[in-house]
């Protein structure tokens, strides 16, 4: 396939809440060449660049005035390391497309993380995470392409600077990379990590004593389904807001005045509290307004009820935000992305 450089094209099918906005500039890139050749199109040259996977972690407000380039890039490759195993995967490779390559393998490590969706190039990004596993458990190295020079370079564990939902991608090198390949570091040995209670106890309803990978793939997967509301449907970005992450000090005291909290232990001092718990206790759980709303099952997730206007879903972001913090004391942080 060559990529092909496009002029007013909608975005609403490449983004999972269904918003309807357009990009000036847009182009589906299959590999590292596809990229220079586009960014060297004089049309584009000097615009705003914006790198889009699955869009499944963007809100779009408004059109995009610049070029959107659509990481297509795809291929999976191993490499076997006695009973470890290397996977390298083109950063366009659905996510969940992965997952399944690796269970059926019997590579081991990220079958907690099934049925997330978006690309494996955005998969760094924010340290996708769920089911007591997070990206960078499991994170080789990733290639990447340097927009201002157009130089590949090859970014490690160390560099990418992993947190909660968060590297090095989202605060100094912002905007400054597309990532082309990831490369993971997987098991060969089934050490399946069920620590997370909603896989405990699905498993046990199933009557699974000793799990396989593939029994954890499906136990998460059709815990998801049955939580989530699915973006083929009902327009959504999944969590719209982090867990918020507060010293233990204010946690007590918050405690003490909210004795049903629902949190978890971090780190020494620090503690995470259920924004969804925190956005329920405020009155938003299913609450619909206009086009948007929140989940019936989930106030963390907002939804497009069909017609929602990126605008429409922001401002009843900043109305949650604002309840949260009259009522907490909290400050909610979007973990999607504003564009
Ligand atoms: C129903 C639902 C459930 C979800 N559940 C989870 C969950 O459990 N855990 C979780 O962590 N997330 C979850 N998410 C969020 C989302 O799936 C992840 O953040 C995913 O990694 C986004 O991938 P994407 O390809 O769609 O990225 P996009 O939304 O296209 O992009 C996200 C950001 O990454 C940048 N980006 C994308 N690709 C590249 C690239 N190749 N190079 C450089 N920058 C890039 C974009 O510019 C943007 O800033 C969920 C979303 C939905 C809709």
């Amino acid at each position: 396939m060559t990529s092909v450089l496009q002029e007013h094209t909608s975005l609403q099918p490449f983004n999972t809440f269904g918003i309807p906005v357009y990009a000036h500039f847009f182009a589906e890139i299959f590999s590292e060449t596809d990229i220079g050749h586009i960014l060297q199109n004089d049309k584009v040259k000097g615009q705003p660049l914006l790198i889009l996977g699955g869009g499944s972690n963007v809100l779009f407000t408004r059109d995009y005035e610049g070029l959107v380039l659509k990481i297509g890039i795809p291929g999976i490759s191993t490499e076997q390391r006695g009973d470890r195993v290397l996977v390298r995967a083109g950063a366009g490779v659905v996510w969940n497309d992965l997952v399944m390559y690796c269970v059926q393998h019997g590579f081991a490590g990220v079958e907690n993380l099934s049925l997330i969706p978006g690309t494996v190039g955005a998969s760094p990004i924010q340290n996708i995470g769920a089911y007591g596993v997070e990206l960078k458990d499991v994170f080789h190295s990733c290639q990447a392409y340097e927009i201002a020079t157009g130089i590949m370079k090859t970014f490690d564990y160390a560099d990418c600077k992993f947190g909660y939902r968060d590297s090095i991608f989202k605060n100094e090198w912002k905007g400054q990379y597309i990532i082309t390949e990831v490369s993971f570091q997987l098991s060969t040995e089934a050490d399946v990590n069920i620590q997370y209670g909603a896989i405990q106890a699905e498993l046990t309803n199933r009557g699974i004593t000793k799990a396989t990978i593939a029994d954890v793939s499906d136990v998460v997967s059709s815990i998801r389904v049955s939580k989530l509301p699915d973006p083929s449907t009902i327009g959504n970005a999944g969590s719209f807001f982090k867990n918020p992450v507060i010293e233990r000090g204010k946690f007590e005291a918050m405690h003490a005045k909210f004795p049903e909290l629902v949190y978890y232990e971090v780190a020494e001092g620090l503690v995470k509290l259920a924004a969804g718990w925190l956005i329920e206790e405020c009155g938003f759980k299913g609450k619909v307004v206009g086009q948007t709303g929140t989940w019936k099952n989930q106030a963390l997730v907002l939804v497009n009820h069909g017609h929602a206007t990126g605008q429409e879903v922001y401002s009843f972001s900043e109305e949650i935000i604002k309840a949260v913090r009259a009522k907490f004391g909290v400050h909610l942080e979007r973990e999607v992305n504003m564009l």
